[in-house]
């Protein structure tokens, strides 16, 4: 066998196969679509669930794929085992009940051992212990010597999630360490030592189970293949891990540069630099697909591999962020593949950035929580840290467990493993009870869901509100049915229709849908699973037939209006690029008929005036009157005319293209006005943050922004009449007004302040005296701290010889003032203790001197309890 680049394995994988008949398609974003059930796309044939089931019609029944991977099972062997990553690239072939195992098994062997010229007696193969039929195929049609077969269990040779469609697999693996094999043990402990490697899956998907251990034979069973692409490459490149494959080697010899290490001198520093390079691949791949950091989801993952990889850094002695800078290497590496990260390369650096820093600062303040954690342990004279706190700083605080260890092992202390285990255990129950139940194919067990994948729904409604169709299915939540009556609620598919499916942040048409003798409102329509449009209905009079002939009827006043908003959201985009630059793009939108809603890349918010500007430039384009022209064209022609495309969307080959006269050109599948004029009136009503780097504009159009220009002038016209002053002086009265309350609050304290000295007599009528010693006490509200101080001076001076204690309330807030005369001092008293203990009782704290002391308190109920305490308190002091 020969050396071979990482992208030459991908291609002559992928072109074997098309020699086979597959159609080559492009990797699917990492972001999964229409399938809760999973996070982020895991496998090759994650993605293709639809084609599996039949609630879609594959492009052909042959397919083959190089697809992007994240799987955040793996986590903990990244790093230290030779053949895991978080992030990888699965080749794959897949059969939608096309050819089965008697084509699959040939066609793996001829590749491995003629296109790769992998040696035959290096190679093993595992299948599922009573799959004879994959014996007998490998024994007659290849020519693997049986001694090099091995029958697994269940754990390791069935592929099953829940219930569905699941089978037996086949696994090939290949000998590196070239060690002796006799029988199965050996394979399994070789295999354990990562000198024997699995490589290859091929999953053979020929049952239905119940989930309960019975299995039913498919008809059209499917075939499922999954190859590591960097597991191959070691092979090919006679290399120890999948760090060290040409490709991946590049980022890891760049990290050693940044961090200062050499790679291969230390263990312990192998695995950080392995982690991190891993970490900040995954991270540049999902920032690419648009995911973003957040605390839950899909964003949390991110934030978790990216905060380890920092810590990592640390752990070799990085202070700054340093991740940003691995950006450029990674992008290197992989952009033959996945051209798209060179154009997002800025952007991803700069979202790297943001993240590092955030995490650079909240582990300073976890540090801060972690020492007041570990005093108190130490204090109480504890050698066990609480598991739950561990878990705080680990959920809050992004401090990984293995760092929290390590501090507090120099106290001598030990996290508490078990609490800490559960509180993880809870923390993934909440997650888990969050997210909603569905099978892991992804079909939500709903009729409206299982439509079959050959029935046609066609949208004609770009141009036309009404038209004229039959009715071909329909189903309630429980069952299809042949009729709805009035009062049910149900979903209706016709062969055609003018109602737009949701999509595209446009929101779903509403209307109705009526025969002579039928009348029903649709509420919603979105597209089901499998992509037919999906009518949401109300029957109010009469009944719906299936195979029945109907007239359906778009409201078409609000698809007026959302079309308004929805052209504005590409205006706004071209506007905001205009203005801001180019780094600008759509991170979201959603329009409806009342308004729209736009979120984009950018890193700072919007001044007042680049607002004016974005809204100035809109306007002007409507008022330019411009036609809105769509044109359907093939979609690299499209990208060649610079039409804007979104981050994550997969587009089929031919794309439709609004464009806004010459001004904006845009991929986009939504319905629009047919010129930019009749949008009438743009207006911005909000901006804010929605995640770090992303920006988000709220704004109206026709008259949904003329009602709410409207309602502000008749606000100003109603706060004019109140101030009694024409509208254009409002600022100026309010200002004037304004600058009267000041004044006025400073007389007022000024009077308070008097009549608090001027009651220093009946004040004085308090003294008690407490074994001898003069003791005021007294409760003198709503005086200032300076006021409060002064008063308590003369006070002092006037009893000669004693102490003086005051507390009052004022703003809500409670304060004391201890004083007393040096006499005093030498018998005990000191004002500093008494006034903790007197703030105490109100809920507060604080201390001083022994012949002056000052503290807040909190609770304001307490205050009279807590001035009447004071002679007991001195009392104690006294010696
Ligand atoms: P392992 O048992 O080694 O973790 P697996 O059984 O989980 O692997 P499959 O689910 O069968 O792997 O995935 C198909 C192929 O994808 C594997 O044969 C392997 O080549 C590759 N693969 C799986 N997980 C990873 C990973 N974390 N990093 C790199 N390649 C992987
Ligand atoms: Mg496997």
């Amino acid at each position: 066998m020969n050396y071979m680049k990482t992208s030459e394995i991908r291609e002559s994988y992928l072109s074997f196969f098309e020699s086979k008949g597959h159609l080559r398609m492009k990797s699917f974003s990492l972001v999964p679509k229409n399938d809760k059930s999973l996070l982020l796309i895991n496998a090759g044939m994650a993605p293709l669930k639809p084609y599996f089931t039949g609630v879609e019609e594959p492009p052909r029944r042959r397919v083959t794929t190089c697809q992007k991977c994240i799987r955040t099972g793996d986590i903990e062997n990244v790093g230290k085992t030779s053949r895991h990553g978080t992030f990888f690239e699965m080749l794959g072939n897949f059969s939608f009940g096309d050819y089965f195992k008697n084509e699959v098994i040939p066609w793996a062997w001829e590749y491995i051992t003629e296109v790769l010229k992998l040696p035959k007696d290096k190679l093993f193969v595992t299948i599922y212990l009573d799959d004879d039929e994959a014996y007998d195929i490998w024994t007659s049609k290849t020519d693997i010597k049986p001694s090099q077969i091995f029958r697994l269990g269940k754990e390791d040779n069935f592929w099953e999630h829940g219930s569905g469609p699941c089978g037996p697999c086949t696994e090939i693996h290949y000998n590196k360490a070239g060690v002796k094999v006799n029988n199965v043990d050996e394979f399994v402990i070789a295999s354990d030592n990562d000198e024997i490697i699995e490589f290859w899956n091929l999953v053979f998907t020929q049952f239905d189970g119940d989930g309960e251990g019975n299995y039913e034979r498919l008809a059209n069973p499917n075939i499922d293949t999954g190859m590591g692409l960097e597991r191959m490459a070691t092979i090919m490149q006679n290399v120890d891990n999948i760090f060290e494959i040409d490709i991946v080697r590049n980022i890891l010899d760049g990290i050693c540069k940044i961090v200062g290490k050499e790679y291969g001198k230390n263990d312990k520093d192998d695995v950080s630099l392995r982690i991190i390079t891993d970490h900040v691949k995954s991270v540049s791949m999902m920032l690419c697909d648009g995911i973003q950091p957040s605390n839950e989801g899909r964003g949390y993952v991110l934030r978790r591999l990216l905060r380890r990889a920092a810590r990592h850094g640390r752990v070799l002695g990085m202070k700054d962020e340093f991740l940003y800078k691995v950006v450029d290497l990674v992008v290197e590496s992989y952009k033959e593949g996945y051209p798209e990260l060179v154009e997002k390369a800025d952007y991803i650096r700069k979202m790297i950035t943001i993240e590092e820093k955030k995490f650079n600062e909240t582990i300073d303040t976890g540090m801060d929580i972690l020492k007041d954690y570990m005093d108190k342990a130490v204090s109480e004279g504890k050698t066990i840290l609480d598991g739950k706190d561990a878990f705080k700083l680990y959920d809050t605080y992004g401090f990984p467990l293995e760092l929290t260890e390590e501090i507090v092992e120099e106290k001598g202390l030990k996290v508490d493993m078990e609490q800490f285990n559960k509180a993880m255990q809870e923390q993934r129950e909440r997650a888990r009870g969050a997210r909603e139940k569905t099978s892991y194919m992804g079909a939500d067990e709903v009729p409206m869901n299982k439509v079959d994948a050959s029935l046609s729904t066609v949208f004609d409604g770009y141009d036309k509100t009404e038209l004229t169709s039959i009715v071909t299915v329909m189903a309630t939540d429980e069952d299809f049915t042949k009729t709805l009556t009035a009062g049910q609620s149900g979903y209706v598919f016709t062969e055609v229709t003018p109602f737009y499916a949701e999509m595209g942040g446009q929101v779903g048409d509403t209307g109705m849908i009526i025969t002579d003798n039928c009348k029903a409102k649709v509420t919603n329509c979105k597209k089901n699973v499998g992509g037919k449009i999906t009518h949401f209905v109300t029957v109010t009079e009469g009944t719906l037939n299936e195979g029945e002939s109907v007239k359906l009827i778009v409201d078409e006043k609000r698809r007026k209006d959302i079309c308004k908003n929805h052209t504005a959201t590409h205006m706004v985009q071209e506007a905001l690029r205009e203005v801001l630059g180019e780094h600008v793009h759509q991170s979201g939108s959603y329009v409806d008929e009342n308004g729209m809603r736009f979120d984009f890349t950018h890193f700072s918010a919007l001044t007042e005036e680049e607002i004016k500007r974005v809204e100035e430039i809109v306007n002007s384009n409507i008022m330019d009157v411009y036609n809105v022209e769509t044109k359907v064209m093939n979609i690299e022609e499209a990208k060649k005319t610079g039409a804007m495309a979104l981050f994550d969307d997969k587009y089929s080959d031919d794309v439709r293209v609004v464009c806004v006269g010459d001004y904006s050109k845009e991929l986009c599948g939504g319905t629009h006005v047919k010129n930019s004029g009749e949008i009438g009136l743009f207006k911005i009503i909000s901006e804010s943050g929605v995640a770090a780097g992303v920006r988000r504009i709220e704004a109206l159009t026709g008259f949904g922004a003329m009602n709410f220009v409207n309602s502000k002038e008749k606000e100003l016209k109603s706060i004019s009449s109140s101030l009694r002053c024409a509208d254009g002086d409002i600022v100026k009265k309010i200002e004037q007004q304004l600058n009267e309350l000041k004044m006025k609050d400073k007389e007022i304290l000024e009077l308070k302040n008097k009549i608090a000295s001027g009651s220093e007599n009946d004040i004085l009528n308090n003294i008690k005296e407490v074994e001898g010693i003069k003791v005021l006490a007294a409760r003198v509200d709503d005086v200032d701290g300076n006021a409060l101080r002064d008063l308590c001076d003369k006070l002092r001076n006037k009893i000669g010889s004693g102490v003086v204690v005051l507390g009052g309330a004022a703003h809500g807030k409670v304060s004391f003032v201890s004083m007393a005369t040096k006499d005093i001092l030498s018998k005990g008293i000191h004002c500093g203790k008494i006034i903790k203990d007197v703030a105490a009782i109100t809920g507060g704290g604080g201390g001083g001197r022994p012949d002056m002391a000052q503290a807040g308190g909190k609770d304001i109920a307490k205050l009279d309890e807590a001035v009447s305490k004071v002679d007991e308190i001195v009392k104690k002091l006294i010696k």
